[in-house]
């Protein structure tokens, strides 16, 4: 479905305020061969906005899949860094959720089998689901078992009457990219055996508003996620997150780990409810005073992109300004924003200045 949203993906509730309006941007990703070419390319509205009732921060156009991940380009398998992060993912996992050989691990977007390769090597059998043809035919190729599919309810019930239900059901950075946000938890709640697990990565909201993430904002990220907003969706399928893990991926990610509802042998763990503490006191949970500007405006000259903090969340710490050198591959991912910003010289900087930032970063 694409188009502008005119409610809560989560909870239908109304998206009031605005936390950074990015103006009309192109589809980022494209990769398209010539300017010429990006002229003609079409530009949609980009806006992360605020749900007024479960907090959830989205766009509130949407592009549809199909035009953002049918031509999808990005292989996991590229990146050293995520490979090895996926390799001691798996070692983890196997030993805190018991896998052996009668156990299934089901992977959400599982790309190339970047990751289910490991459960493979370790004789634990997975299926990968993935919407894109051409990872999942690499993955194919390296023995880990691919439907191209989009995930949702509907598969997965087509999955449970074939009789496969899940042991562990592993999402990593998949739930940003979902538009339909309810069907993709509700599949999971009904791939998920009663004992099973999932473990589901995204880049956390907080983050994103901390280090001022700007250019994490763009169409294939539909949603921007903390566990205030996530807990809530989880909640309406059936689910209970009981543990979260913070990670140093894509700026600042948490894990978290979901079982049904109805599990009594599950706490709430002390990581958990310090997250939950932690989010509260940045604001995450509040609107901001009808008085206070809220947007964030967007801008890129010659030097570089430049933004202004919106009013929301009220009471979240920023850095009191960033500067950064821009080297010649953080100058190709900022051309998601304007494809103009590439005619740079070999370094330039940003300033992304407000008056209420209190940290720096280099
Ligand atoms: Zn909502």
């Amino acid at each position: 479905m694409a188009g502008p949203v005119t409610g809560c993906r989560a909870c239908g509730g109304r998206l009031s305020v605005t936390m950074a309006d990015l103006g009309m941007q192109p589809p980022s990703n494209a990769f398209l061969a010539s300017m010429s070419a990006a002229e003609g390319e079409k530009r949609y509205p980009l806006r992360a906005k605020v749900c007024e009732q479960c907090k959830l921060v989205q766009v509130d156009y949407d592009v549809a899949p199909e035009e953002l991940f049918g031509n999808y380009v990005y292989f996991s398998s590229y990146s050293d860094d995520w490979l090895a992060h996926a390799r001691q993912y798996c070692d983890m996992a196997r030993r805190r959720f018991h896998l052996d050989p009668r156990s299934l691990v089901v992977e959400l977007a599982s790309n190339d089998g970047y990751l289910l390769k490991n459960f493979v090597a370790m004789g634990i059998p997975v299926l990968g689901i993935d919407p894109s043809d051409t990872v999942a035919a690499a993955a194919e190729k390296i023995g880990v078992p691919t439907l191209v599919e989009f995930f949702g309810a509907r598969l997965a019930g087509k999955l449970v009457r074939e009789g496969r239900r899940a042991d562990l059901i592993v999402g990593n950075n998949v739930l940003a990219h979902v538009p339909q946000l309810n069907d993709f938890v509700a599949g999971i709640a009904v791939l998920l055996k009663p004992e099973g697990t999932a473990s589901i990565e995204f880049p956390h909201l907080l983050k994103l508003i901390e280090q001022v993430e700007f250019d994490t904002i763009y169409h294939e990220h539909y949603s921007y996620i903390s566990l205030l907003a996530i807990e809530q969706v989880f909640g309406r399928h059936g689910l209970r997150i009981h543990d979260v893990e913070e990670l140093p991926t894509h700026g600042g990610s948490l894990r978290i780990f979901a079982a049904h509802a109805a599990r009594a042998d599950l706490e709430d763990s002390a990581a958990l409810r310090a997250l939950r503490a932690q989010e509260a006191a940045a604001g995450l949970d509040v609107l901001p005073r009808a008085s206070k500007p809220a947007g964030a405006r967007c801008s890129i000259s010659s030097r570089g992109p430049s933004a202004k903090a919106s009013g929301w969340p009220p009471t979240a710490r920023r850095p009191r300004a960033i500067r950064c050198s821009i080297s010649a591959a953080r100058r190709a991912r900022i051309s998601r924003w304007s494809r103009t910003a590439i005619r740079t010289s070999s370094r330039s900087s940003c300033r992304v200045p407000t008056s209420r930032w209190s940290r720096r970063r280099s």
